[in-house]
């Protein structure tokens, strides 16, 4: 009998030992694990024209795809080395944390509050949000939504700037922007608020939306990666690219062959 409760013992011991070591180790995305696999992986949007899309043969285009591939190149000194991984305004937080992305370029603004939790690069491009309605509408602007219902996308930063801004609105929100759209169009909502840059992608695709002309928010864009000294030889690289590429006028031919300008 006692044999048998220290073998047990040592057994448990055993298998103990055996899980701890089985446990999933954290995975440290640091720049060189990024160059020892050979490839980084990039959180990207695809209901952001002319951001991040599918163009008509399907692959992935944009300008954060762009932008996402002069730093896989930069990296690798090589093309082809980013692997797109498509996520949305909703999900992008989650997928940095989940280790599933190495970054996330996805129209996505740096704020107060995202600087607490994520690491970020400097600016790549700014944008304004501002108001999308019905052709014939009769908003004319930000404040003409109180006591009405306005679209946002989950995630963005629409949700907390349009709730200060106009306390009585009533926000309807969606995971998608075609989702919103949608919305938008069946009459679920009186607008849609989100940043200039996006509205003026659905408002271009659809005649029958239109894009009010005042912005009411500066929305820089910049890379996002996970907080930590991990993450700081990434950001290094990154910034360098875009910083180069700003000094070099790709970033500018990029916005120009876009149709994007600077707000
Ligand atoms: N720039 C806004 C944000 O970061 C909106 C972006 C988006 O909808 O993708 O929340």
């Amino acid at each position: 009998m006692y044999k048998k409760i220290i073998l047990l013992l040592i057994l448990t011991v055993f298998i103990l030992c055996g899980c701890a070591k089985a446990k999933k180790e954290p995975v440290a995305n640091t720049l060189d694990d990024i160059t020892k696999r050979g490839n980084v992986i990039i959180g990207i949007k695809t209901d952001t024209y002319p951001f991040g899309f599918k163009d008509k043969n399907g692959k992935y285009a944009g300008y954060d795809i762009d932008l996402a591939n002069l730093i896989g190149e930069s990296i690798f000194n090589e093309k082809g080395k980013v692997k797109f991984v498509p996520l949305t305004a909703s999900d992008r937080m989650m997928k940095l944390f989940s280790e599933d992305v190495d970054m996330v370029i996805a129209t996505m603004s740096v704020t107060p509050s995202r600087l607490q939790i994520m690491d970020f690069s400097d600016p790549y491009y700014i944008a304004g949000q501002s108001v999308l309605v019905k052709k014939g509408s009769k908003i004319k602007g930000l404040r003409d939504l109180n006591g009405k219902k306005a679209i946002i996308v989950f995630g963005t930063s629409s949700e907390s700037s349009l709730r200060a801004a106009v306390p009585n609105v009533r926000i309807v929100g969606y995971k998608t922007y075609d989702e919103a759209v949608k919305g938008l169009k069946q009459g679920k909502a009186d607008a849609i608020v989100s940043d200039d840059t996006i509205l003026i992608g659905l408002s271009l695709k659809d005649g029958n939306l239109v894009l009010l002309p005042k912005r009411y928010s500066r929305e820089p864009y910049a890379v996002a990666f996970r907080k930590g000294r991990e993450s700081e030889d990434l950001v290094r690289v990154v910034n360098g690219v875009i910083n180069e590429s700003s000094r070099n006028g790709t970033l500018q031919k990029l916005q120009k062959n876009y149709g994007i300008k600077k707000y």
